[in-house]
């Protein structure tokens, strides 16, 4: 199997290659040459197997360059019980007769990250010694809170590797920028930048752009490759959940196999929508697809009437994860729709970069159209959503989990469509405990705490207990103190690696 990039300006390479690399060298994303497909038979047969043999089952398709004991490695290492808190790894939790919500945040950060970025760095230490790598890599990270702290944790101390996390100044929680600051390891580093992510996730792109950066490294034995979403060995490991939420589904005897369902999913970057599609394709019977924004809704926008215009304000909510106006998978979903027309797709990816805004023509609209339903949710129905469904279920919604079980309601009444749904739930209620105490007992319940002693009293409300490694996070040491401005991202970047 080999990888191609959107763009199509550069040649095909494996997926170890694809992974070392991140992003293709003429700016477009890595996309499988082929999908695999899954027949009904075969997804039933999952449904008798573990989290880890459904994982090994979908990997070993696209990355066959990889030996089946690499990968068996790779997934071992990463799902395990102890680190996951659970046997079920994505576990399901029925919420109403016909929607079910699947918990992708049961890792070590709480959040879905998670699920990629604790078996990426396994994939790319094995693809620097398949490729014959001699050089170090640096991985450089934008974050809008939750991919950074997935990143460091997954990367720490993994050798042959040294990481970076850029996080906004603004629009992080205490806790998520806690889990940053206070990271161990000897190969990583966290630095604050001012402005929001789109300002970390430009000046990333910036880095990665430069020659001289690039000649700079490669002087001092070091390679950039990235961690975001963008790479295809974050993409990959999202499809896997899609399959298992479906074949616990078959188990749990919910649904016939064969039987089409919905999945709602929370949306920043594009990445696990862009999972489930890929699922859909590979034969997963998917129904529709549906995409649910905050207030940053410029993909609700491009959904409905196919123009994607960032040009606007960005703003600021209680879904800090999904605060973006770029989001980057989008280009490999329209790779996909427009059936690998790198032409268009350059087009579009270029009048984004120069102009801020595309227009696609109407049959890739229609297309799109045709599997994804989009919808927004703004604060103030986020935290009602919280409220609602604590109050008739006892369960707690994190705010971004809100937001999909929100755009769901909206979608119901807009399409009385009730195929049994899967709302993606992306982060612990935990993580983002300030607004979601709000919301279950009101403003009085959080004036004059911090996010830390917000823990316990949401544990006490909800029953649950706190995860592990938020428990003890406001007394560990601060180890990152550095803040910068975007331009001068990539001085930060030499003097961390001391070239
Ligand atoms: C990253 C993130 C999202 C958005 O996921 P994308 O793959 O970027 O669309 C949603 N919720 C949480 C909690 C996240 O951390």
């Amino acid at each position: 199997m080999l990888y191609r990039s959107t763009r199509g300006n550069c040649s095909n390479v494996s997926s170890a290659e694809a992974i070392k690399r991140g992003l293709a060298a003429d700016g477009g994303l890595f996309v499988p040459e082929k999908i695999i497909h899954f027949d009904k038979d075969q997804i039933l047969k999952m449904s008798e197997m573990t989290y880890q043999e459904r994982a090994l089952n979908i990997l070993e398709g696209y990355l066959d360059d990889y030996t089946l004991g690499e990968l068996t490695d790779c997934v071992n290492q990463a799902y395990t019980a102890q680190k996951f808190e659970t046997e079920a790894i994505a576990p399901l939790h029925k919420l109403y007769d016909s929607v079910s919500v699947l918990e992708l945040w049961h890792g070590p950060t709480s959040a879905f990250k998670d699920m990629a970025l604790q078996i990426l760095p396994h994939f790319l230490v094995k693809a620097l010694k398949k490729t014959g790598e001699k050089e170090e890599i640096v991985i450089l990270v934008a974050t809008s809170g939750d991919t950074g702290k997935a990143a460091l944790e997954g990367f720490k101390d993994v050798e042959g590797t040294k990481i970076i996390v850029f996080f906004p100044s603004e629009g992080v929680s205490q806790v998520q920028r806690m889990q940053m600051v206070t990271q161990e390891g000897s190969n990583v580093c966290s630095i604050a930048v001012e402005g929001n992510f789109d300002d970390a996730q430009n000046g990333v792109k910036r880095i990665f752009g430069d020659e001289a950066v690039a000649a700079l490294l490669h002087e001092n034995g070091y390679k950039f490759s990235s961690a975001n979403s963008i790479n295809w060995g974050r993409l990959v490991p999202q499809i896997v959940y899609y399959f298992s939420a479906y074949a616990d589904m078959i188990r749990n005897k919910e649904i016939e196999t064969g039987e089409k369902i919905n999945f709602v999913v929370p949306t920043g970057n594009f990445g696990n929508i862009l999972a489930a599609y890929y699922a859909m394709q590979m034969g997963l019977p998917v129904n529709k697809l549906i995409c649910a924004s905050n207030d940053n809704n410029v993909l609700t926008d491009f959904i409905n009437s196919g123009v994607y215009d960032r040009n606007r304000e960005f703003k600021k909510t209680l879904s800090p994860s999904m605060d973006i106006l770029i989001s980057s998978n989008l280009e490999r979903l329209l790779y996909l729709v427009t059936d690998g027309n790198s032409e268009a797709v350059s087009g579009w990816m270029g009048k984004l970069k120069n102009e801020g805004f595309y227009s696609v023509d109407q049959e890739t609209k229609k297309k799109i159209q045709s599997v994804f339903w989009a919808g927004f949710s703004n604060d103030s129905d986020t935290l009602k959503t919280i409220e609602s469904v604590y109050a008739e279920t006892g369960y707690v919604l994190d705010t971004h989990t809100a937001v999909a079980v929100d755009v769901y309601d909206k979608y119901v009444i807009s399409t009385s469509d009730v195929t049994k749904a899967v709302i993606v739930s992306t982060a612990s209620p935990f993580k983002f405990n300030e607004s979601v105490v709000k919301a279950i007992a009101g403003e009085e319940a959080v004036a004059g705490k911090t996010e830390f002693e917000l823990l316990s009293v949401l544990s006490e409300k909800s029953g649950l207990a706190i995860p592990s490694p938020l428990k003890e996070l406001d007394r560990k040491p601060v180890l990152h103190k550095e803040i910068c401005r975007p331009m001068d991202m990539a001085e930060k970047v030499k003097r961390t690696l001391g070239i």
